[in-house]
């Protein structure tokens, strides 16, 4: 379990917190900060309320303007988009590509246009997306780049890692790789001024104390989950390890089962497996045989935004993005956590090759 091993470290700060009633900001707050700035080895660090509200202030922090286009993969959870409308923009959605289902790059490049500013990559299911492409893309197009890395703490692709172009955002909703006990977010920059600037729009606008300088929002990582996240931060890689073994072990045992298509892991990538996606035509069987042995799945997402009602005034229609859409339709997502047994997972396979 996740949380035994720093339970009475984080139950003792908590504590001390209560004695000294600092519960907004405060030490702690700065010290996840710099811990996840090095953990990410990037500059700039900012805790924020969750990777929603870390991407949209990102955005507005770099300058994002009512009207402007943002580039975003045709398939991810939806907060990617609700990230570009509430800050003012316009999401430009684009087909993903089926070597990674990440933002496919002819796609993104096709869709910059005049009113193009920034560039969404969503490392999905905790893959990188291929970003030496895309920056490269990003910096011939003068696109300023917001990484949604909301499922990828700790993921690389040849030597890249998120947040080493201009900023990424980070969930720590408490099923993400790294997760709080509630709601928490983070940005990741390289420019100072900018971070500067997500540290006012989390607060108000105030760049000091009651000096509003912009519009902001209340939106600071809470001070007790700062606490929690600090506590669970050296144990990341070792729980990504152990959600690359389980990887491993479905990736040998499901080869060639059924119909089942597996995740394909580019040479050069080392994903953190948030979630381990497997197609099939009939998922929605699958998953009833799975559940009738005990076995819960997930489907993350069955409906693209695109295809949600919450975007319908976008204009896209069913088939505007074919291999999204069958990502979506075929996709069914099986048990991967930190801890998860070889018996569990030996159990998984089973009843799955069962199945077929
Ligand atoms: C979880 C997630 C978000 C949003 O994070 P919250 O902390 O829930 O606001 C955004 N994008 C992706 C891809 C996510 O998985």
């Amino acid at each position: 379990m996740q949380n035994a091993p720093v339970k009475e470290a984080i139950l003792e700060e908590i504590a001390n917190l209560i004695d000294t009633g600092r519960f907004t900001n405060g030490p702690a707050v700065e010290a996840f900060e710099g811990a996840f700035a090095a953990y990410c080895d990037v500059e700039h660090c900012v805790g924020v309320a969750s990777g929603l509200d870390g991407l949209r202030l990102a955005l507005v922090a770099l300058g994002l303007e009512p009207g402007d286009e943002v580039i975003v993969p045709a398939q991810t959870f939806v907060a990617t988009l609700e990230a570009v409308t509430q800050a003012g923009g316009l999401p430009v959605p684009v087909e993903i590509s089926r070597d990674d289902y990440c933002m496919d790059v002819d796609a993104f490049l096709s869709a910059v246009g005049d009113r193009t500013r920034f560039v969404m990559p969503v490392h999905l299911y905790g893959q990188v997306a291929h970003m030496t492409a895309i920056g490269e893309v990003a910096a011939a197009k003068r696109l300023t780049v917001v990484e949604d890395a909301c499922q990828a703490h700790g993921a690389s692709r040849a030597g890249y890692t998120p947040g080493r172009d201009h900023a990424a955002a980070f969930s720590f909703y408490p099923g993400k790789n790294l997760g709080a006990f509630g709601d928490a977010g983070a940005v990741t920059l390289t420019d100072a001024d900018a971070a500067r600037r997500v540290r006012a729009l989390r607060e108000h606008g105030q760049m000091a104390k009651y000096e509003h300088a912009m519009e902001g929002w209340t939106s600071r990582l809470d001070t007790i989950q700062a606490i929690v996240l600090e506590a669970k931060l050296p144990f990341l890689d070792s729980w990504n390890g152990e959600r690359r073994r389980a990887a491993a072990h479905y990736s040998e045992m499901l080869a060639g089962v059924g119909d089942l298509q597996l995740p394909n892991v580019p040479a050069d990538s080392q994903p953190v497996w948030h979630i381990y996606v497997v197609r099939t035509a009939d998922p929605s069987g699958l998953a009833a045989h799975l559940s009738a042995n005990g076995i819960g799945t997930g489907r993350h997402y069955p409906f693209p935004p695109h295809l949600s009602p919450a975007y319908a005034y976008l204009g896209y229609a069913n088939g505007a993005f074919p291999v999204a859409e069958a990502l979506a339709r075929e996709g069914l997502s099986l048990p991967m956590f930190p801890g998860i047994t070889e018996a569990q997972l030996a159990h998984v396979v089973t009843a799955i090759q069962d199945f077929f």
